[in-house]
């Protein structure tokens, strides 16, 4: 989709931190992290969100829940929070799947 924001960091079009990249993903740093830690997993593929995803998307669904504590550890995280925004009315920005993984600080933890 040309006019994706996320499809164009795929395309290396625009710039990004990007931390993983495999033939079916791409994990880059969020330009606005909330966290100390905040990098997000997109396919490489256009899917509009979860909403969107059918049966056939099962196998691209599972690597990204697989891909999220691996690169959570490789980024030192020790726990991480994982959300996944779908829809306008549920906070989504962008409409390109992506995962958000973030942590790093002590918010998140209940001490
Ligand atoms: P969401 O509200 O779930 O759609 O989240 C979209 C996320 O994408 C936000 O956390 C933004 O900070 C992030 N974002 C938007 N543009 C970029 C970009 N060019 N590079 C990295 N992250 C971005
Ligand atoms: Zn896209």
């Amino acid at each position: 989709m040309d006019d994706c924001i996320f499809c164009q960091i795929v395309q290396k079009k625009i710039p990004s931190t990007i931390i993983y990249e495999d033939k079916d993903l791409l994990a880059f740093k969020d330009i606005n992290p909330i966290d100390k830690i905040h990098f997000l997993i997109v396919p490489k593929e256009h899917i509009v969100n979860l909403m969107e995803c059918k049966d056939r998307h099962k196998d691209i669904l599972s690597k990204m829940l697989l891909l999220a504590p691996k690169l959570a550890v490789e980024n030192g995280l020790k726990g991480f929070r994982t959300m996944i925004n779908s829809g306008k009315e549920g906070g989504q920005e962008v409409f390109h799947i992506h995962f958000h993984v973030y942590g790093g600080s002590e918010k998140l933890a209940k001490l």
